[in-house]
């Protein structure tokens, strides 16, 4: 699937990605992952990534947590308000499938129960590594 979308991105955005976060309900050791990526070690923004505040300047929804009752509105809000061409990325296990909080009655199970989800990142939470992994391969097509 990533292979698939990096074309897609390639084509359509070049080599650079602007990315908004919406935490729906992280338990926030997903933001801390997140957060790590701007540091001078991983140094996101060399490879043309960079976050936004706006969802109107963003190419990329990022979504942690297991998307919470109280935040369905609000997910649905910011991915409207993207402008086209536009992916998702569920990142970590709540986002994916609701992880830890799956069976509770005041979540969606994750993303994918309110909109359609391009790319899933794995983890509890995943590493810097694994994150950049997963962004690069939405901006740098497999050789
Ligand atoms: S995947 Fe793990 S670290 Fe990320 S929000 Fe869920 S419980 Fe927290």
């Amino acid at each position: 699937m990533a292979a698939e979308l990096a074309v897609k991105a390639r084509r359509q955005l070049g080599r650079s990605l602007s990315l908004r976060l919406v935490d729906a309900g992280s338990c926030n050791a997903c933001e801390l992952e997140l957060n790590a990526l701007s540091n001078p070690y991983y140094d996101l923004e060399r490879f043309g990534l960079r976050f936004v505040a706006s969802p109107r300047h963003a190419d990329v929804l990022l979504v942690t947590g297991p998307v919470t009752k109280n935040m369905r509105e609000a997910l649905l809000r910011t991915y409207d308000a993207m402008p086209a061409p536009k992916w998702v990325v569920a990142v970590g296990d709540c986002a994916a499938c609701g992880g830890l909080y799956a069976d509770s009655y005041a979540c969606e199970r994750g993303v994918g129960g309110v909109l359609p989800v391009n790319l899933r990142i794995a983890g509890c939470p995943p590493s810097p590594t694994k994150l950049l992994e997963g962004l690069l391969a939405l901006c740098i097509p497999p050789a």
